[in-house]
């Protein structure tokens, strides 16, 4: 059994086509946090005791709940402590929460502007934060856990979030790795320099466990896979643009960034997003 909470029901379900009812959500998400609210929800869990896959920080193990027949997959933290605690980290899975939102909103409007391609649709699975109502000893932690969807299939790292670069040669012609690389760059340049989303993994389009580096180090600040300014940096070193970045009409490059960083004050807000693209946004908005 494990209480927990979860963000945006109906927005998890949208989907690329439906993006016009959800047009305002990105702009609103960009500026801030405030439109996601939280719930408290009871579900009673099982989960396998030996995970299936190990990353860097946590362990994924299958699970099912009792109300569906779908497989979800929980993760945990491999050090017990800090992270793993609810009393400490609840404010952190809620930015969590937050920021899968704007990944996702950001993934609508990509897809808006490559409809007619579909192969190039990039999703994000929305993940809900538990705490364990078995774990809770005497006076101890209780600990926290995510769940998610299972994605069945062949799990790729497309990018990660210091500059690394998925080269395997196998990659080179799949739209997916394609829109992966070029969703990266138009999550910076959409948001005009605000934000990167990146650390891109998943299976085919459906990606999970994002980062996402901030120019403005109040945003998202408590997860350690955001590098800030210096994340962009990293990213721009490595990105090579490819011909879904040239469609988006996406300009930016380490250059440009170095240019900036070189003078006074770095100003980011000088993006501009193509006007026909702009256009494209703005009338879908409107249907
Ligand atoms: P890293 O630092 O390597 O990104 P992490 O500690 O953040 O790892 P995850 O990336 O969330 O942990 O998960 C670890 C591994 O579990 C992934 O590399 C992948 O193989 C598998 N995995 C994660 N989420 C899912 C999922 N929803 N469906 C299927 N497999 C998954
Ligand atoms: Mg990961
Ligand atoms: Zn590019």
């Amino acid at each position: 059994s494990a209480e927990g909470f979860s963000i945006g029901a109906t927005f998890n379900q949208a989907q690329g086509n439906e993006y016009s009812s959800h047009a305002h959500l990105l702009d609103s998400l960009i500026k801030s946090d405030s439109n996601c609210t939280t719930a408290v929800l009871e579900v009673k869990l099982r989960v396998r005791k030996t995970p299936f896959a190990k990353g860097a920080l946590r362990l994924a193990s299958f699970a099912r709940t009792e109300a569906s027949t779908s497989r979800y997959v929980v993760k945990t933290f491999k050090r017990k402590g800090q992270h793993s605690s609810c009393h400490r980290g609840l404010g952190r899975l809620a930015q969590d929460m937050r920021s899968q939102a704007l990944c996702k909103a950001f993934a609508l409007e990509f897809n808006l502007l490559l409809g007619d391609s579909p192969e190039y649709a990039i999703d994000f699975l929305v993940s809900a934060f538990f705490k364990n109502g078995n774990s809770g000893g005497s006076g101890g932690d209780t600990e926290c856990m995510a769940i998610e969807p299972f994605l069945d299939g062949k799990f790729v790292k497309y990018n990660g979030n210091s500059g690394y670069v998925n080269k395997d040669p196998g990659l080179v012609d799949n739209p997916s790795n394609q829109a992966a690389q070029a969703f990266s760059h138009f999550t910076f340049e959409r948001s005009r320099g605000q934000f990167l989303v990146c650390d891109l993994q998943g299976v085919g389009g459906m990606m999970t466990d994002p980062a996402v580096h901030t120019a403005d180090s109040g945003r998202f600040s408590l997860s350690e896979t955001n590098l800030g300014r210096e994340g962009f940096m990293f990213f721009f070193a490595f990105h090579e643009c490819n011909h879904v970045c040239r469609r988006l009409g996406l300009k930016t490059n380490g250059k440009t960034l170095l240019d900036l960083a070189g003078s006074r004050h770095m100003q980011f807000s000088d993006y501009r997003m193509p006007l026909d693209l702009l256009q494209k946004v703005r009338g879908s908005s409107k249907a």
